[in-house]
């Protein structure tokens, strides 16, 4: 089926009430002229995340979301996944943290797992699924690999951010500027085959003389 389209002007609610990753979808949505709303801001449910991996989990989130607000909704099911670790904290991410929402104490608790396990490999995915209340939806999966680090380093991103350094890089996650990480995270990843799907193109930027994409 070929994927409805936004296009400026439209409004999307974005099923997160994750702060960290309104900030970054904000950003990501900015040049398309689509107006984001967030779920807390509708006072949407949080629906509980039963489905076994990232995709299915963005799309029951978004789907939800859809379904209770009358609109595009747009989630992200993301976390990190350590090698070592088969994969873990994986879908389970944000519940290593805790009702207190206590990241250095996961990223701690992923550190004390590995030991000194010599394999550092890590990555973080990410699946985007954008939902429309009559249950069609469009789900894009996206991925960045690096190395697991400790101690974690850095006051940027959120969540697992310090503690991870994308392939190619020197700086963890949260050492680098929002933009610089927005280049080329999972999210980001995801995002851009999202929108080549999904949104029309964007606008002619007249003060870049150019379309931005
Ligand atoms: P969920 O998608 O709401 O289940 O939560 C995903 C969790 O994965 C977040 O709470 C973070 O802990 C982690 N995560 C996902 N994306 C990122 C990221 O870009 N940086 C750091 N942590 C992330």
């Amino acid at each position: 089926m070929i994927p409805r389209r936004l296009a400026p002007g439209d409004r999307l609610v974005l099923a997160s009430h994750n702060p960290g990753k309104l900030r970054e979808f904000s950003a990501l949505l900015a040049p398309f002229g689509i107006e984001m709303i967030s779920a807390g801001a509708l006072g949407l449910a949080e629906p509980e995340e039963t489905a076994p991996d990232f995709v299915g989990n963005a799309r029951l989130k978004a789907l939800a979301a859809a379904r209770e607000a009358g609109l595009a909704a747009l989630a992200d099911d993301s976390g990190f996944c350590v090698a070592a670790l088969g994969g873990a904290p994986g879908v389970l991410s944000a519940r290593w943290a805790g009702p207190g929402k206590d990241f250095a104490a996961a990223m701690a608790r992923v550190n004390a797992a590995l030991a000194d396990q010599a394999d550092r490999r890590a990555w973080f995915t990410a699946a985007l699924s954008l939902a429309w209340p009559d249950g069609t939806t469009a789900t894009f999966l996206g991925r960045v690999d690096g190395t697991a680090i400790w101690p974690p380093r850095g006051g940027f991103g959120f969540g697992y951010d310090p503690m991870f350094i994308p392939m190619g890089s020197d700086e963890t996650f949260g050492e680098m500027a929002p933009d610089a990480k927005e280049a080329i995270s999972h999210r980001a990843r995801a995002f851009v085959q999202l929108q080549a799907a999904c949104f029309t193109a964007p606008a002619t930027d007249p003060a870049a003389g150019q379309t931005r994409s």
